[in-house]
């Protein structure tokens, strides 16, 4: 970049880009030996290829969870914003299903390669919007979001290989409403295979964590993907009941809590419309007796602490084998002394910070029914920043299941530790919920991994390591976690109809 932060010069580009958005740009700091990001005052709804301003005059602020301070403001889309977009993307439809795959496949590897020649800029943005360390956007958001627009990019060209006689074709406009969590991630999730199977797409990023998705917008327009294609309407919870609710929407995906997911399910029930719902989770760690311990400690605290915990598969029930209780605890409370919290984009921090005051306002609430319940409470000591949303790596001993800890989703560096004699009471315990996402199994033994992943009812089963992902294996849930299945081939096919009934085998 040409300028530094406070400069006024503003080359006739930049100036443009700034009438585009609606407002000024600024920049915001990143850590040392990056780039600084540039983000504009205020951000508009991107429709039919560019930003505009929302037809409700509303705009909410977005701001950055480590410091509190305000980043941009971001349109508001009402109903008619709304409609003004799905209006878009079905005037895109009918061309975009006549590209060819391999030209749909071409637009997507465009945009994949320039998020990764983008990736600093990506990551630093999203540290910032969202809280979670650099280290995490640097590693895992930022390449797992292009790695799924490659991985899409390759399927566009290829769907009658893969569903072989079933003649599939696109379903229209779909509407994708996704949560803060993974912003940019969930973003790449939503909109590649949709595209690549032909559809098109109104995206409805969370309030609080809209940057990238709105940054991925340039990059559709860097690309030259044809207006309308990808549209995306920023705004809150009404912005997203009034997309569900949309008539002109033939599919809705969404990824959030199983409140909304069930509010959802009932909005759009006897529609027509297709449905996908990722929703929370509540996911079983087993530890077994035979285990690399030191391993397994390494493991349950990425499966626990990974972007603070604000992971709806995190392994947030730890259930270890009875007989190597007490020594798995003493390292796992001795190692969560050494998780650096602290500022996000100090690129030595493990643990950023908790993204807004109502998630902060949940750990608080569970932290203190845990310990209201009976179960001991042991804290990092670390020290906290004065200012913004912390909470310290948690781990609770003496859970029974019964606790709300143990049943509810706390969505926070919190874990709760709850011990088993036999395998078969660890499946018992790790089924005993109303969820069925994600689990994990440490053991030495080959033969107990497939034992365990044939009785754990979730989508999900990760055998020594913990969330861990890849586009070619679907992700998805059991029972209040949701149905349908993002990635792998089950994922492309929920993109797709087979008007010969030919079921994707
Ligand atoms: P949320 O309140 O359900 O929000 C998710 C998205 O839905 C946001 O964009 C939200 O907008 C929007 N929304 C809110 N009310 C809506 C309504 N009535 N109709 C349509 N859209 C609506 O969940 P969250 O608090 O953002 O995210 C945390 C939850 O998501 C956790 O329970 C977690 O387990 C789950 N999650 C699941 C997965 C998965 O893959 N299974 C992944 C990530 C998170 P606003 O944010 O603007 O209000
Ligand atoms: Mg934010």
């Amino acid at each position: 970049m040409d300028e530094r932060p406070g400069s006024t010069a503003r080359p006739a580009r930049r100036r443009a880009r700034e009438l585009e958005f609606g407002g000024a740009w600024r920049y915001a700091p990143a850590p040392e030996g990056t780039e600084h990001v540039a983000i504009a005052e205020r951000y508009g709804l991107f429709v039919g290829g560019g930003f505009v301003a929302p037809r409700s005059r509303r705009w909410l602020p977005t701001s950055d969870p480590a410091t509190g301070r305000q980043l941009a403001e971001v349109a508001w889309a009402g109903e008619r914003d709304v409609d003004r977009a799905v209006r878009a993307a079905a005037a895109a439809f009918p061309a975009w299903r006549r590209h060819s795959g391999d030209d749909r496949g071409r637009f997507l590897f465009r945009i994949a390669r320039l998020l990764l020649e983008r990736a600093r800029e990506f990551a630093v943005l999203e540290t910032l919007d969202n809280g979670k360390p650099i280290r995490e956007t640097r590693d895992i958001d930022v390449p797992l979001a292009a790695q799924h627009f490659f991985h899409h990019a390759g399927w566009a060209d290829k769907l009658d290989l893969v569903f072989p006689g079933a003649r599939p074709e696109p379903l229209g406009v779909v509407g994708q409403v996704i949560p803060w969590n993974f912003p940019l991630l969930m973003a790449a999730w939503k909109v590649a295979p949709a595209l690549a199977a032909g559809n098109t797409v109104v995206l409805k990023p969370a309030e609080t964590s809209p940057l990238t998705a709105l940054r991925l917008c340039e990059l559709f327009q860097q690309a030259g993907l044809p207006p309308g294609v990808v549209n995306v309407v920023t705004g809150d919870g009404a912005t997203g009941r009034a997309l569900v609710r949309h008539p002109g929407l033939a599919k809705v995906a969404f990824t959030g809590s199983t409140e909304v997911g069930k509010e959802i399910q009932r909005a759009v029930a006897g529609r027509g419309t297709a449905l996908t719902l990722e929703l929370g989770g509540k996911g079983a760690h087993i530890v077994c007796e035979d285990a690399a311990l030191d391993q397994a400690v390494e493991g349950v605290v990425r499966g626990i602490f990974m972007n603070q915990g604000h992971v709806c598969c995190a392994g947030s029930r730890l259930l270890v084998q009875e007989s190597v209780h007490k020594v798995f605890v003493a390292k796992l409370l001795a190692r969560i002394e050494r998780i650096r919290v602290g500022d996000p984009l100090d690129k030595n921090t493990d643990m950023g910070a908790i993204h807004s005051a109502a998630q902060l306002a949940r750990i608080r609430e569970l932290c203190a029914a845990g310990r209201a319940g009976g179960a001991t409470m042991h804290q990092s000591r670390c020290a906290l920043p004065g200012r913004g949303y912390w909470w310290a790596p948690t781990v609770f001993t003496g859970v029974a299941s019964s606790h709300r800890i143990a049943r509810e989703e706390i969505f926070g560096p919190v874990l709760a530790v709850l011990t088993f004699r036999t395998p078969e009471e660890a499946v018992a315990k790790a089924n005993n919920t109303s969820y069925g996402l994600s689990a994990g199994v440490w053991t030495d033994k080959g033969a107990r991994i497939l034992w365990f992943a044939e009785r754990l009812e979730a989508g999900v089963v990760w055998n020594n390591t913990f969330n861990r992902f890849d586009p070619a294996a679907p992700f998805g849930g059991y029972k209040e976690s949701g149905f349908g299945r993002e990635g792998g081939r089950q994922g492309l096919a929920a993109y797709l109809r087979f008007p010969n009934g030919l079921a994707p085998g």
